[in-house]
């Protein structure tokens, strides 16, 4: 035995107090920005564990960071609590069967996610302390990973400049170590104003927002042919102007979410479609504005540190499950196609295939804690699961994700209250 297996003695001694805040947070879902009572759980317990406390983390009411130890390399730990809308799901239960009808849920585990972080970061403290060693651990609790970028914002704001190690997770349908494969994303609402008129009587009156929406449409799945294959656009439109077919609406927006491989293809490909959109507006003799809602830099993998998390997985071995757990997750497996099984052992090969299958001390706390609650937590999403991840956050190139001038207001998705309807509320809680 090493000497650093005594690591995971002290995730073991801790695994009930994060098991019941994890319970917690999946009794209480809140979704992007929103997530006051989870942030305020995990502050809790940072306090109780002794981390020196930071609320607030670069503005955002709901990011906190705690750090323990001294001097040394600094290890950030990541974590995540938000929830995802329409996911209100009974706890331990195979079919859907919402608590509150379209209310919020966690749908990915990350109720495990900010628990299974922390608790992490909590044995590397109790760790670096039991040994003497120079060093020190941060937990770093991120709202908002579905839509809202908040970790852009925190890069953005330096508080990870000086980190030597940064560590996220996430749970899925095996145990790995991932490759580094998220794509840089950017998510732009178009909005195009025209001119109302009878669709009828004048119609050469009008301007149609709509129609330039759905010229704009037209013109991106043309782009298609013409961009690199792994890049992705996405749309949505998330104002088609009104429910009267016999008025020409004068306004409509359509929300792009645009995938590249690196930030570099990305920028390259959002100026296109913003020339789309301007081709649009010229053909239907309306204006169009855009606005950024969110964005976020590739993933930058650290090779050394995966194969050492790696080799870390190997001596730890796989979570041991008992007669319980299979029975429970036979009863979730049934309630997949082939197809979609199928799709997460492709996931988990392509992993194996580059040797990185690994764990971390958190994974096996949450591997735990997924058994000990017994919860769905991928009762709707293990048909695309994503395994966990092992980066180095690229700190410097995630910067040019966001323009300077943004500010997550802009983030808030449409599911939940536009953050421009709250400033009040957010100026009071920065000020708290
Ligand atoms: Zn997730």
């Amino acid at each position: 035995m090493k000497n650093s297996d005594s690591v995971w003695d002290f995730v073991e001694a801790k695994r009930e107090a994060f098991f019941a805040l994890s319970d917690r947070v999946w009794d209480a879902p809140e979704t992007n920005y929103e997530e006051f009572g989870a942030c305020e759980e995990h502050t809790r317990l940072l306090t109780e564990e002794g981390f020196r406390v930071e609320r607030n983390v670069a503005g955002l009411p709901t990011a906190v960071m705690g750090e323990a130890g001294e001097g040394g390399p600094v290890i950030a730990i990541l974590g995540e609590f938000d929830a995802l809308p329409g996911l209100s799901q009974e706890a331990g239960v195979a079919e859907e069967r919402p608590l509150v009808s379209g209310g919020n849920g966690h749908g990915c585990g990350h109720n495990l996610l900010g628990s299974g972080s922390m608790m992490a970061a909590a044995a590397v403290k109790d760790f670096l302390a039991a040994n003497g060693l120079k060093g020190r651990v941060r937990y770093y609790g991120c709202p908002a990973e579905e839509g809202g970028s908040s970790k852009g914002f925190m890069v953005r704001a330096g508080v990870f400049d000086d980190v030597d190690v940064a560590i996220s997770w996430h749970p899925a349908a095996f145990s790995g170590v991932n490759n580094p494969i998220s794509l840089a994303c950017n998510e732009l609402n178009f909005h195009f104003s025209g001119r109302a008129s009878h669709a009828s009587a004048t119609p050469h009156l009008g301007c149609s927002a709509l129609d330039a929406v759905e010229l704009m449409n037209v013109g991106a799945n043309y782009m298609r042919e013409h961009m690199p294959s792994s890049a992705r656009i996405h749309y949505a439109i998330t104002d088609a102007g009104g429910a009267a077919p016999n008025v020409v609406q004068a306004r409509a927006t359509v929300r792009y979410l645009i995938r590249a491989r690196t930030l570099t293809e990305l920028l390259s490909l959002v100026a296109r479609v913003k020339k789309i959109a301007e081709g649009a507006a010229l053909m239907t003799e309306t204006t169009v504005r855009s606005e950024v809602v969110s964005g976020d830099a590739n993933l930058v993998g650290n090779t050394p540190l995966e194969e050492c998390m790696f080799a870390n997985l190997q001596r730890l071995g796989p979570p041991a499950f008992d007669a319980a757990d299979n029975e429970a997750a036979l009863k979730f497996q049934q309630t997949f196609s082939p197809e979609d099984i199928a799709a997460s052992y492709r996931a988990s090969a392509s992993s194996r295939r580059r040797g990185r299958r690994c764990a971390i001390s958190s994974i096996r706390s949450a591997a735990a804690m997924a058994r000990s609650s017994a919860r769905p937590m991928l009762v709707r999403s293990a048909g695309s699961s994503r395994p966990f991840r092992c980066v180095a956050l690229p700190m410097r190139s995630a910067r040019q994700a966001i323009p300077g001038n943004w500010s997550p207001k802009a983030s808030c998705r449409p599911h939940t209250r536009a953050w421009n309807m709250r400033p009040r509320s957010w100026r009071a809680r920065r000020l708290t």
